[in-house]
This record gives C-alpha cells, sequence and structure tokens, in this order.
C-alpha cells in the first residue's frame, strides 16, 4: 500500500530538506525522497567543500606573507589528497547533520528515485524495489547539474567538472578554466594559489559578469597580479585531447590562438534536472531545463511545487532555502512574502571575495533611476590595514529620489561576511538615512560599509 503524506519532497538539497523540516515544524506529515546523498549538491558538492578547499588555499596563501607579519614559516607546502580529504570529511560532516535534523524532525527520508506518475502520485524506485507514495502537496527540489558543452565534455582525466575538480586525481600543472562565474572562479583561484599556471576564459566582457562592472574590474587586477592570465571575450572552440595534453582553439578578437594545457576545467554553467520525472505528462512547463514557476514557486499544476536550482536562476543554496521555507509555509496555510529576487545576496569565496547584492550601477541607470553612488576603499579602513589586507572596495548605489539602498557591491577580504548588513538594510526598505544614523563598531571591516553610504551623500569622514 502507498505511504501517503501532507507533503513529498524530492530532493534534499538546501532546498527540500530545509522545506521537509519547516513543512514538519508546522504540524505537517513529511517525506523526504533522494537518490544520491542527503544534503545534495550544496554540502556534498558544491558550496561547502568548496569553502574547505579555498580555506587550505588561504592558509598557505598566508604563510607565504609569513614575513610581513612578523613570523617565520619555512618548508611551506601542501599534500594535495590531505587538503582534498580535509574537504570531503567537512562534507561528510554537514552531510550526516541533515540526516540528524530530518530525524529530529520526524521527517520520513526515502532513499531511491522519484519519478511522478499522477497529479499526487510518486513511485520511489529503490533498493528494495517500487515504493507507492503518495503527497497532498508535492515539491519538486531536484537541483541541477553540471552543463556540458559539445566538445568540452569532461572525461574526469583532461578535462574536469565540478566534482573532478573537488576530488582531483593530480595537481594541475598548466589550467585551463572555461567560465569565470561564481563556480569558475573559485576554482581558478584555488588551483592558482597553489601554483597552477591558470588561465581563465571568459565569453562575456569581463570576469564575474553578473557583478558590478568596477567590482569585476577590481577583481580582476587582483588576479593578475596573483598570476593568472584571463581572455574576456574569448570562447573555447574546440579542445584536442592527447596523452596528458589539452590543445584549446580559443578564439579571442576576431583570431584562433592555440594553447596547450595539461588540465581544463569546464565551468560554463548547469542545467536542472527535470529529466525521468514526469513532469511533462503532468503539463509542466519547462523553458529550457527549469521547471516554470509563479512567485510562489506553484507550477501550474494543483498541489506541486517547483524550488531552488530546478526552479531557476540565481542558482544559490540561500535562494533555494528561502524558497522551501515559503513553500511549506503557505502549504500549511500561512501567509509568506514572495522572495524578491534584487534582495538575494550572492557571493563569491576567491581571492579576493566578492559579494552583491541588488542592482549593479549599470541596470539601476539602465531601470530609470537618478542615483547616487558611494564608495570606500580597503585601504581607508584601519581593520582592514591591520589585517594586511589593503585591497578591496565598498560600493553603494542609492535613488537619488528616495534615498532607498538599490544595490550594494564589494570586493575584498572577509566581504561574504559582510554584505549580509546591507541585505537586512533592502529587507527593512532602510534609506540612507538610516544606514548613517547607525553605530558601527570600531575597528572593524564594517566600518567601511557606513563609509561607503556616507560617501553618496559627500560626509565621508576617513577618506
Ligand atoms: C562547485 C559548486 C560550488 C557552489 N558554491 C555555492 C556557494 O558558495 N553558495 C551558494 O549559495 N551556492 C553555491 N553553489 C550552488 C548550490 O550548490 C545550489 O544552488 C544548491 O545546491 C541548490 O539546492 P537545491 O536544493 O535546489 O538542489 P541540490 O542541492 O542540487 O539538491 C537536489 C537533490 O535532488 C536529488 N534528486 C534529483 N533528482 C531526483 C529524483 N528523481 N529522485 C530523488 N532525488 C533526486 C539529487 O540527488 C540532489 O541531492 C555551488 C554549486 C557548485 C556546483
Amino acid at each position: 500500500m502507498a505511504q501517503s503524506f501532507d507533503m513529498v519532497v524530492i530532493g534534499s538539497g538546501p532546498g527540500g530538506y530545509v522545506c521537509a523540516i519547516r513543512g514538519a515544524q508546522l504540524g505537517l506529515k513529511v517525506a523526504v525522497i533522494e537518490r544520491e546523498h542527503l544534503g545534495g549538491i550544496c554540502l556534498n558538492w558544491g558550496c561547502i567543500p568548496t569553502k574547505a578547499l579555498l580555506r587550505s588555499a588561504e592558509v598557505f596563501h598566508l604563510m607565504h606573507r609569513a614575513k610581513e607579519f612578523g613570523l617565520s614559516a619555512g618548508n611551506i607546502g601542501y599534500d594535495l589528497p590531505a587538503v582534498v580529504q580535509r574537504s570531503r570529511g567537512v562534507a561528510k560532516q554537514l552531510a550526516s547533520g541533515v540526516g540528524h535534523l530530518l530525524k529530529k524532525n520526524k521527517v520520513t527520508v526515502i532513499m531511491g528515485e522519484a519519478t511522478l506518475t499522477a497529479p499526487g502520485k510518486i513511485s520511489v524506485k529503490t533498493d528494495k524495489g517500487a515504493e507507492e507514495v503518495t503527497g497532498k502537496s508535492i515539491i519538486v527540489a531536484t537541483g541541477a547539474r553540471a552543463r556540458e558543452l559539445p566538445g568540452l565534455e569532461p572525461d574526469g582525466d583532461l578535462v574536469w567538472n565540478y566534482k573532478h575538480a573537488l576530488n582531483p586525481p593530480r595537481m594541475p600543472g598548466k589550467l585551463l578554466v572555461i567560465g569565470s562565474g561564481a563556480i569558475g572562479i573559485e576554482f581558478a583561484s584555488f588551483f592558482n594559489t597553489l601554483g597552477a599556471d591558470t588561465t581563465v576564459v571568459e565569453v562575456m566582457d569581463r570576469v564575474l559578469p553578473v557583478e558590478d562592472a568596477e567590482i569585476s574590474a577590481l577583481a580582476k587586477k587582483q588576479f593578475v597580479k596573483q598570476g593568472m592570465k584571463i581572455m574576456e571575450k574569448a570562447t573555447v572552440k574546440k579542445l584536442d585531447r592527447a596523452k596528458g595534453k589539452v590543445t584549446a582553439h580559443i578564439e579571442i578578437g576576431g583570431k584562433t590562438e592555440t594553447h596547450d594545457f595539461d588540465t581544463v576545467i569546464s565551468a560554463v554553467g548547469i542545467v536542472g534536472n527535470v529529466e525521468n520525472l514526469g513532469l511533462e505528462k503532468l503539463g509542466v512547463k519547462i523553458d529550457r531545463t527549469h521547471v516554470v514557476t509563479d512567485e510562489y514557486c506553484r507550477t501550474g499544476v494543483e498541489g506541486l511545487f517547483a524550488i531552488g536550482d530546478v526552479a531557476g536562476a540565481p542558482w544559490l543554496a540561500h535562494k533555494a532555502s528561502h524558497e522551501g521555507v515559503m513553500v511549506a509555509e503557505l502549504i500549511a496555510g500561512q501567509h509568506p512574502h514572495p522572495i524578491k529576487p534584487n534582495s538575494i545576496p550572492g557571493c563569491t569565496y576567491c581571492n579576493p571575495q566578492v559579494a552583491s547584492v541588488g542592482l549593479t550601477e549599470e541596470k539601476a541607470k539602465a531601470a530609470g533611476y537618478d542615483i547616487k553612488v558611494g564608495r570606500f576603499p580597503f585601504v581607508g579602513n584601519g581593520k582592514a590595514i591591520a589585517l594586511g589586507e589593503p585591497e578591496g572596495l565598498v560600493k553603494t548605489i542609492f535613488d537619488a529620489k528616495t534615498g532607498e539602498l538599490l544595490g550594494a557591491h564589494m570586493v575584498g577580504a572577509e566581504v561574504t561576511e559582510l554584505i549580509q548588513g546591507y541585505v537586512i538594510g533592502r529587507t527593512l526598505e532602510t534609506t540612507e538615512a538610516e544606514l548613517m544614523e547607525t553605530v558601527f563598531p570600531h575597528p572593524t571591516l564594517s566600518e567601511m560599509m557606513h563609509e561607503s553610504v556616507l560617501s553618496a551623500y559627500g560626509r565621508t569622514i576617513h577618506f
């Protein structure tokens, strides 16, 4: 007989498991179906293990700077398998934590592959055979996977996707990273810091193309200073694979150049996991591998929702979780607010870090706003100097008419931790006046957030 639930979530990534826990907290009988690992991509092959790798790179980098701090460190080196082992251990610890959280909240976990067979009905292929499950509400939270472009397909040896790069068979000597979004740049930063001769190819006119142009340019300056080669408005047309060598044909400035590498990381985007779920049969609309939803993540089919990466950009764990909570509350009869796309922060954990929320200067102008722009450089901040991190910028964009904070963009040390201050500001619909009246602790990097606002209104103190 079929097991029946109020809510069934397909996929246990940060969208699915958070949705399930919130549903259970609200008194619903909830099940999660997962075909691979609890915690999804984020905990096992995404956010968490990359941050563990990047932490090793950061410590390695700082060890080389020991003398600057009056310290000495000899024989600085690394053991790549040990670095990777630490990263895998961190991922494992957090993924097993998800199992405990689901259990604590009395969520039923079914390990297997789910397919929707009719509205409210799911068939799960498990180790023991097929299981039937019914749910009054069903949430598709099946996530996404790496996009593969023809000719650039990963093989795990010479050409890697993010999974290969997280568990690499060797340290790259000469590395090509295709794509300079967050995933590409984080891997470029990691391997470059450990000593790989790294080239990044970006099809758009700048690295980190979704970021504010000024921030992208400052980040690029630092990457180049660290020895990375950056090729912008460039396309990898072809990869010729030979033993231990890949020849990349790169189109740039109307010409095709060939360059040899021993390793290529393909980071050219992701595609939603929409296949074999029975979605089309139920009449769910799919647009270029993503489920089409409304602002409440409804698919248009009664009782069927889609959240997280499978429901489209931005492909971020916190967006997935936030949607998960909203949908669970909606199902439980509450009245949650839909997520505001311009209030979702984006963070990239390369060196230097990059973080942003809201409109870029370009987009604010294109949207017709008359804007005021504030800027404060790291070099004017006491804590940044004390940390030995004088490179970076905090940029803020305000609506000149209303004082609304339209966007904030940062590059430099620890900005991924700072951005949240502005995100709260946006949620509270803060204007420049409240931000100026806020007391920021001294000495902290956060003081730059204050100064950037002051700067937009010609009141900077420390620069
Ligand atoms: C290398 C890398 C680094 C990243 N770093 C960050 C970061 O720093 N910050 C950030 O916010 N985001 C980051 N991301 C993105 C983040 O991982 C995703 O946005 C997030 O995991 C999406 O969550 P989700 O719940 O939608 O899907 P996922 O985490 O992809 O989970 C979906 C789950 O559904 C399961 N599933 C799929 N189909 C079925 C089926 N038919 N039956 C049963 N189960 C199924 C899958 O096995 C998977 O476990 C990174 C991604 C990558 C690849």
